[in-house]
């Protein structure tokens, strides 16, 4: 099957006088991808390092995301050294990787690949791009706090070690499938803190949390969720993964029912990128360049 290729190709650093060498080479693949905003962000943060490199994305076929990562290595003869892969790819990413980082491998999933020395590695940058937003562009800290967690899927795997990681005084999953968010919350068990999972009504008998996250796809079909009232206490953070020109169902919801703080995943997919950047260049893109980036990416 013919492998698409996207028109959008963004390059970084540019030459005064065209002279640098071949710029290295970066792509997102996904099904759909035409929507993604990481080669407009890799762009701006290959700018802002002076990182000589070009980054595009591609759509790859549904049964076909393997073939079209290495037909995009085989095309770089040797300039392309990365890739990030967004949905429904990241399963299939974690399979395809030689090697694994250990939060890679605990989320399951991958959504950076580095090409060195003809091996594949995988690992994972949405948890920790979760907790720079959560922490360091918000300021809310999570030490001692509740924190809830909605959904049990692939999003919610890629971020609960990060969030155990910010030593919360209890972090609970809950998901519309209630043995689905058991599993997730016994995969994690082992730690100094053991997640608990639950079922959504259940939220009903729990103590209210600091900290609410969105990790559904809900917001997308435009749908809330059908929460207990009471479950965002004084002062809370209510965070959506996802991200929209306008307030998401869930943050409404959140709102309505007394969060104080509303945010949604779009400094998350800046901060997953400036981790996959790291990976790849050595380099973080300043927090005003992030900043700037973001309130572009909002305004357009
Ligand atoms: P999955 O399909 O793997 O999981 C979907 C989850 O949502 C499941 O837990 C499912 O519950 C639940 N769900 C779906 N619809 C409803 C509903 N109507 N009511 C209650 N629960 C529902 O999706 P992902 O985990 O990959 O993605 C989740 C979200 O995270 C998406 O919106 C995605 O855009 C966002 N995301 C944002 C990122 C960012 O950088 N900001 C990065 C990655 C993801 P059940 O198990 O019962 O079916």
């Amino acid at each position: 099957m013919p492998i698409t290729r996207q028109l959008i190709i963004e390059c970084g650093a540019q030459s005064a006088h065209g002279e640098l060498p071949s710029p290295d080479r970066y792509a997102v693949f996904g099904n759909p991808v035409a929507h993604s905003k990481s080669p407009r962000i890799h762009a701006a943060f290959a700018r802002a390092t002076g990182e000589n490199l070009c980054y595009e994305s591609r759509l790859a076929p549904l049964d076909g995301f393997v073939e079209a990562v290495r037909q995009f290595i085989l095309e770089g003869e040797g300039c392309a050294k990365g890739a990030n892969v967004t949905v429904p790819f990241k399963e299939d990413a974690f399979r395809l990787a030689d090697e694994l980082t250990p939060r890679a491998r605990a989320a399951g999933a991958v959504n950076t690949l580095c090409f060195h020395e003809g091996r594949i590695w995988g690992d994972n940058t949405d948890g920790a791009g979760l907790a720079r937003d959560i922490a360091g562009n918000l300021a809310f800290f999570a030490a001692d706090r509740r924190i809830l967690l909605l959904g049990a899927g692939g999003a919610a795997r890629g971020v609960v070690e990060s969030l155990l990681a910010l030593s919360p005084a209890a972090l609970v999953i809950a998901n519309r499938g209630t043995d689905k968010a058991k599993a997730l919350a016994a995969a994690f068990a082992g730690g100094a803190l053991a997640p608990r999972g639950m079922g959504l009504a259940a939220l009903a008998e729990e103590p209210a949390f600091d900290l609410v996250i969105n990790a559904t796809s809900a917001s997308l079909a435009g749908e809330a969720l059908p929460l207990p009232a009471g479950i965002f206490a004084a002062g809370s953070l209510a965070y959506d993964l996802m991200y929209d020109k306008g307030e998401t169902p869930f943050l409404a919801q959140a709102r309505e029912d007394g969060a104080a703080r509303l945010a949604d995943g779009l400094g998350m997919l800046v901060e997953q990128a400036a981790e996959s950047f790291f990976l790849w260049r050595g380099k973080r893109p300043e927090a005003a360049v992030r900043a700037a980036l973001m309130r572009q990416l909002r305004a357009t």
